[in-house]
């Protein structure tokens, strides 16, 4: 009959539309086979990055950092710290008690407006040393002169612990005549300029070395750091006879990995899918970072906005209907991707947060956002395993032990937030490192507190010196 004509008619459309889709979401599925050659990939890069012949042209650098040793518990003292580079940008008043190994904190967050990250470098430092002024106005330390660890996100090539020439800016900011300059003399400049308050700036550190050493003050076995958050990127603890670029043989030093380049010369494109290089071309940095645009909060919401517009021009959307909001960049934060993948969510609710984002969507569409986003974050989550597992077995062949136990100090929106993120990325490291046992910690503040503890360190090695 006719009706049950139309019933097949409308079953074989909905099927043929199903198919469609899971093409889409199997472009993010890896295999076992493709991680593993990840992780395979990734140390090979490590090793470029570390050797003199090929670090000028390593996509991952592997920077030195200066910080050579741990907290011993006996650093004490008031210092500031910055934290400029993740979702906030704070600055901090750090009492560091000795003996106990208590810490204790006062921040204030400020914003930073958009035409300050993409304006002039002295622009946004001028703004930030306001915002010191403010806070120490706030704290009623006006006139102290504190020492100050900065804590500075992005990639900079160091010769000191208290120098950092930005290589190049990432995320969200692109102040101009910045790249190739030292940050910390941009910081002293400002406050010179700024002509009320005098600080001395002892340390400048990556926001993975501040969470690794934050959770190194508790757990000496912590010789990763790890961030999955705006950006992504991994600190470890390297053999000095490993790293050529720096003088000497003895001990360890900390390297700044910027693990977000992975794939900037072309070792990913296999599986780089359309919608990653919709992402890239959009992006402030065309070309660059790479596996961090494929990994981290501040570009997992934009794939997945790509991968709509997509399905909606395809028809299997949004009745096929592209909304200006969903041409809109930006509006998938990762905090949505969160709710939306909550396994505690009802559908009801996926609808309604869709809705908030001007998206008007029937059920069955809010089933297909809810597996989109699965399928983002999951690969990211997979693929941060396949990195970390390539660090952990380095550490390990380089010891020479037939089994390693290493703790990773670990901060970022992203893994804090995010529902399954943490668990697919830790089962990811046990299945591609098994023999290695690997803790995750989560550090309380990292970047703040790390630095404060970096500039204690500083400062007491710099006394010692004296002496
Ligand atoms: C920066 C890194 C930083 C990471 C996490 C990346 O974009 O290049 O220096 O550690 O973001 O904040
Ligand atoms: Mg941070």
């Amino acid at each position: 009959t006719k009706g049950a004509a139309m019933v097949t008619a409308v079953a074989s459309r909905v099927q043929a539309q199903r198919k469609q889709i899971d093409k889409v979401l199997a472009l993010f599925q890896l295999t076992r086979e493709q991680l593993v050659g990840i992780r395979d990939k990734m140390r090979v890069e490590f090793e470029y990055g570390l050797k003199r012949d090929t670090h000028p042209l390593a996509t991952v650098k592997m920077l030195p950092t200066y910080v050579c040793g741990m907290p011993d518990g006996t650093e004490k003292g008031k210092f500031l710290a910055l934290d400029l580079g993740g979702t906030n940008f704070r600055v901090l008043l750090v009492k560091i008690r000795s003996g106990r190994r208590s810490v204790r904190m006062y921040n204030k967050i400020f914003t930073i407006p958009l035409e300050i990250m993409q304006g002039t470098g002295e622009e946004l430092f001028d703004h930030i040393v306001q915002c010191i002024a403010d806070f120490l106005d706030y704290m009623g330390l006006k006139g102290a002169q504190l020492p100050l660890g900065f804590t500075f996100s992005f990639p900079c090539r160091q010769a000191s612990i208290d120098k950092g020439t930005l290589i190049e800016w990432t995320k969200g900011f692109k102040a101009t005549d910045c790249e190739g300059e030292d940050v910390v003399d941009m910081l002293r400049e400002a406050i010179k300029r700024r002509n009320e308050f005098d600080l001395d700036i002892v340390a400048v550190v990556n926001d993975t070395v501040g969470t690794m050493m934050t959770c190194g003050y508790e757990d000496r076995n912590c010789e990763v750091g790890l961030i999955a958050g705006t950006g992504s990127n991994m600190c470890y603890m390297e053999e000095m006879r490993n790293i050529e670029l720096v003088e000497g043989d003895e001990g360890k030093m900390c390297i700044n990995t910027e693990w977000g380049g992975f794939g900037d010369n072309g070792c990913l494109d296999d599986i780089r899918t359309q919608y990653d290089k919709e992402v890239d071309e959009g992006s402030l940095n065309p070309g660059k970072q790479r596996y961090e645009k494929m990994t981290s909060g501040m570009y997992l919401g934009e794939i997945v906005r790509q991968i709509l517009i997509d399905l909606t021009k395809q028809g299997l959307l949004f009745r096929g209907q592209i909304s200006e909001r969903l041409r809109t960049r930006g509006i998938f934060e990762t905090k949505f991707l969160s709710q939306i993948e909550s396994d505690r969510l009802a559908l009801l609710q996926v609808r309604k947060i869709l809705q908030q984002l001007g998206l008007d969507s029937t059920c069955e569409d809010s089933i297909v956002v809810k597996e989109v986003c699965g399928a983002v974050s999951r690969r990211a989550a997979e693929l941060y395993g396949a990195g970390l597992a390539a660090i952990v077995e380095k550490r390990r062949e380089d010891q020479g032990f037939e089994h390693l136990k290493i703790t990773v100090g670990v901060d970022g929106t992203l893994y804090k937030l995010h529902p399954h993120f943490s668990r697919i990325l830790q089962e990811t490291v046990k299945e591609l490192a098994p023999r290695c046992d690997v803790t995750f910690m989560l550090s309380e503040d990292g970047s703040g507190k790390g630095a404060a503890l970096i500039t204690a360190v500083a400062k007491r090695l710099q006394q010692a010196r004296r002496e």
